[in-house]
């Protein structure tokens, strides 16, 4: 079988699996499994597919169907241009998350200008950062590598964390890990200048509703936020006091829905200044705060 044989034929399993885009998807499998690139492929379409290369672009197309997410079967996925090791350990990372990294980002450049503009101020040293549900890592190792923030971790999971700690070591970041439930999980009398989180968010009700590929074949830990979707921010914002320095400020992701009532919580400890930021799609997904 010639390329394009073998591509559209695995397109029409997937498309026939209810897959969206099959064609891309396809496409992406082949590239994975022959090791050349689409536009390369393009260019050979007509030639022989090696029986090695074969075998395993069918192994994915029927790891695909089954709607295992496409990040799973390659063992990958982009995130600020960095490569994140995935798997069903662990959520994928989100694009959209991306817009909360970036505010973190901001944040820790502002700071640092505003610290070298006045004269005489002792140099404290870096931002300290906490990520809490860090999952894969990909926001703590992403705002470590992409700043000069002192980044610290945790996770309940700690087959989350081996995927995370192996991340940190593939991207040469620099992070401390912990495992243990959110605070819980930290050193005693640890303090922080910027607490971020993409927290499991999530109504428990709405699971069932989602992709094949969310539900099922993703952490359930790492989506459900209970019955009202709010646990993890209620945890998270309550005891943030305790852990963040004066004018401390924690930049959580949320759910388009979850901006007004975050908000109430927000506003109820304490914090000020707070605002919503919206993501690439025009939906509310950050909300910033400073203590
Ligand atoms: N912090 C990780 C991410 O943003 C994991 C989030 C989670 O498991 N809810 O991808």
């Amino acid at each position: 079988m010639n390329y394009s044989d073998i591509l559209e034929k695995g397109e029409n399993i997937l498309a026939d699996a209810g897959i969206d885009d099959a064609r891309g998807d396809a496409r992406l499998l082949i590239e994975e499994a022959s090791g050349i690139d689409y536009s390369h492929l393009m260019i050979s379409m007509s030639d022989e597919v090696p029986a090695e290369v074969e075998e395993k672009y069918r192994g994915y197309i029927s790891l695909r169907k089954k709607r295992i997410p496409l990040q799973q079967i390659v063992g990958y996925t982009e995130f600020m241009g960095l490569r994140f090791h995935v798997n069903e350990n662990v959520l994928c990372p989100r694009q959209d998350t991306e817009v909360l990294v970036e505010e973190v980002l901001k944040d820790i450049e502002i700071s640092r200008d505003a610290h070298d503009n006045i004269p005489g101020l002792a140099d404290e040293g870096p931002l300290k950062v906490l990520d809490l549900c860090t999952g894969s890592g990909c926001i703590a190792i992403s705002i470590a590598r992409l700043s000069d923030a002192s980044v610290t971790a945790c996770d309940i999971s700690e087959k989350a964390l081996e995927v995370a700690r192996q991340n940190a070591y593939d991207n040469q970041a620099n992070v401390r890990f912990f495992q243990g439930n959110l605070y819980g999980a930290l050193p005693q009398a640890d303090k922080y200048d910027i607490i971020v989180s993409n927290p499991p968010y999530i109504r428990s009700d709405v699971i069932p509703t989602l992709m094949p590929e969310v539900k099922d074949h993703e952490p359930r830990i790492a989506l459900d936020g209970s019955a009202d979707g709010l646990k993890f921010y209620r945890k998270i914002i309550e005891k943030s006091p305790d852990y963040l320095n004066p004018d401390g400020r924690i930049y959580l992701e949320i759910g388009y829905d979850q901006g007004a009532e975050v908000i109430n919580l927000i506003r109820s400890c304490g914090y000020e200044d707070f605002h919503i930021i919206k993501d690439y799609s025009g939906n509310d997904r950050v909300i910033a705060a400073t203590l």
